[in-house]
């Protein structure tokens, strides 16, 4: 290869749109690998292929060991926004920026978490088996709800959260916002309410939806005590990251009664293991890591991904899009 190009990973799920992008660069080579592989394979295939200058990431882990086994990384990128995969201390010593995808995926998981809100209100598993295997006149036995006039609390107001909030409004729910970074001023401002004490806030809310990154202040966030705070009508959403819910916590409070319903996109565990006690519940609904993932969010991420890359190779970093901007300095 030559002195000046530039060796670029990419995991199989980065969509055509983003490397039709790439391919149009005479300096770029790029190299796929398999979206779950395992960490060994991982750092042999970097070995194999080093000097590599930058990677796009779907699940992968991603730290010290690959780093050194790329011999030559300059930018990390993933195509999505979480990053707890991500061993950002380590890139930082190297001074290799770390970047998401800003907004691209935003839009998608805030319709994910309504949606979810919507599919549990609505009772729509039970009363499309109802249709289908024929027992209509049990149709008034539970009723379904309305968002309409409920309180949504929503766990981090960020680019998803802030979104989730808009939709909810357009419900006419009462939006109330949990984020102990963002001033009471800014959440107001938009129309929600914001409370400092979660614990506090919990026994009001009839949906509670959460958005904030997985950290080590927000794992195990919604354990068996804060659960026991949330109303037994209420019904709780995760399309952030598994882990922030204790799922066993979570199976006890479904199974005594003491919360409606459950939503989840993101599990402790990915691939969870099944069985698993919780996806036997009828009132609890899932979904494989799919709220950022649409049709429409894969081709903006693999695009915004690549423009990501390449304005590092090129020297000119979208900052904005940079978490450790400190390297940029
Ligand atoms: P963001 O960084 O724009 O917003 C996160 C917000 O959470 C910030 O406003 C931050 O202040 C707040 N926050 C941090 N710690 C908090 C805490 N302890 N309590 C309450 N709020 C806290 O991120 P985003 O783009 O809105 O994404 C949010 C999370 O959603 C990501 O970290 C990611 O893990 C997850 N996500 C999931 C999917 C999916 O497919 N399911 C897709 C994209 C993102």
């Amino acid at each position: 290869m030559a002195a000046n190009r530039k060796k670029i990973f990419v995991t199989e799920s980065m969509s055509q749109r983003g490397r039709a992008l790439l391919d149009t660069r005479d300096d770029i080579e790029l190299v796929e690998f398999p979206n779950l592989i395992s960490a060994v394979d991982f750092e042999a295939l970097l070995k194999q292929h080093a000097p590599v200058h930058g990677v796009a990431l779907g699940a992968t882990r991603f730290g010290e060991t690959e780093l050194e086994a790329s011999g030559d990384m300059q930018v990390v990128t993933r195509i999505g926004v979480g990053y707890d995969a991500v061993d950002v201390p380590a890139l930082s010593r190297r001074k290799i920026p770390l970047m998401v995808v800003g907004t691209a995926n935003s839009p998608s998981v805030a319709e994910q978490a309504l949606f979810m809100m919507l599919t549990l209100a609505k009772r729509a598993g039970e009363m499309h088996s109802l249709v289908k295997d024929g027992r209509w006149k049990e149709r008034l036995g539970k009723l379904p709800y309305d968002l309409f006039g409920k309180t949504v609390l929503i766990i981090g107001f960020g680019r998803i959260g802030t979104r989730t909030a808009k939709r909810c409004l357009a419900m006419e729910m009462n939006v109330q916002v949990y984020d102990p970074y963002k001033s009471a001023d800014e959440i107001r401002a938009v129309g929600c309410e914001a409370v400092r004490d979660l614990d506090a806030a919990l026994p009001r809310a009839d949906f509670v939806t959460v958005h904030c990154p997985k950290t080590p202040e927000t794992i195990g966030m919604f354990d068996s005590a804060r659960l026991k705070r949330m109303k037994p009508q209420a019904y709780l959403i995760n399309t952030a990251r598994g882990g922030i819910i204790d799922e066993a916590a979570l199976y006890d409070a479904l199974m005594s009664d003491r919360l409606a319903g459950a939503g989840l996109d993101v599990f402790a565990q990915e691939p969870p293991p099944v069985p698993h006690p919780l996806f036997e519940l009828p009132n609890v609904i899932i979904a494989p890591h799919v709220a950022g993932v649409t049709c429409e969010a894969v081709d903006r991420m693999s695009e915004q991904t690549a423009r990501n890359l390449l304005s590092v190779l090129d020297g000119e970093p979208i900052r904005q899009n940079v978490i450790n901007r400190d390297v940029l300095d």
